[in-house]
């Protein structure tokens, strides 16, 4: 993006390092949260991350709902009032918020759901904790985004719906079949999956298709084609 084509975005930007301490709490506080899909004793860890992600999504003004699948529940957040329908490009956010198990324990070098900011040996800071690169992380730093965009503009740029599901770790089975009974409520022009890794320590992985979505994806996901082909 051109900053010339977007004079808000300097202002953005400078409103998400004002704000960087409140940004990593807020992750901090999701990273906290058990929500390891695969054992059934952390149900109620899943439910608990996904009451609170769509507590503070809807700070934001979207419409939110947890709705239920036959498995983890998946939530799905609208633009106050619906799409506006005015022209603007509608953007379908996916992300997740289960995390994988964390077993064996003995081999983690601080407790996985206690977050903290560590040195790494390339001289980086790095956040350490179960879910921060996948997918905890990802999706936080969307909201944020969003955040610190409304609260300098009043207004995103774009009509935004966001889903994120709690069974990406073990396959996505349910949420599979909850795209398929929610599609018309998830239909947009493009869609953005942030659930991929780096080409390198600093650069994002961004790929796309041909429209009408555009996606960005590990190749291999079975939930990027399902979103991709509409389904
Ligand atoms: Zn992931």
């Amino acid at each position: 993006m051109r900053m010339s084509n977007a004079p808000q975005l300097q202002p953005v930007l400078d409103r998400i390092d004002a704000d960087f301490d409140n940004s990593l709490e807020r992750l901090f506080a999701l990273l906290r949260i058990k929500s390891i899909s695969a054992d059934p004793a952390f149900a109620g860890d899943c439910k608990a991350a996904a009451d609170h992600l769509a507590k503070d999504i809807a700070s934001l003004g979207f419409a939110t709902e947890v709705r239920p699948t036959a498995g983890h529940s998946a939530i799905v957040a609208k633009p106050n009032g619906g799409a506006k329908g005015n022209g603007r490009p509608h953007v379908l956010f996916y992300g997740h918020y289960d995390v994988q198990p964390v077993d064996p324990l003995n081999l983690w070098h601080r407790p996985p759901f206690e977050p903290a900011v560590t040195d790494h040996a390339d001289g980086r800071k790095i956040i350490v904790a179960r879910g921060a690169e996948d997918d905890k992380g990802q999706l936080m730093t969307f909201v944020e985004a969003c955040r610190a965009w409304k609260s300098v503009t009043g207004s995103l740029p774009v009509d935004v719906t966001i889903v994120i599901e709690g069974e990406e770790e073990i396959g996505s089975k349910n949420f599979v079949p909850f795209l398929e009974q929610n599609k018309e409520d998830l239909k947009a022009d493009f869609a953005l999956v942030c659930d991929t890794s780096m080409w390198d320590p600093n650069t994002p992985r961004k790929s796309r298709s041909r429209p009408p979505i555009a996606i960005c994806i590990p190749a291999s996901s079975e939930v990027a084609r399902k979103i991709r082909s509409g389904c």
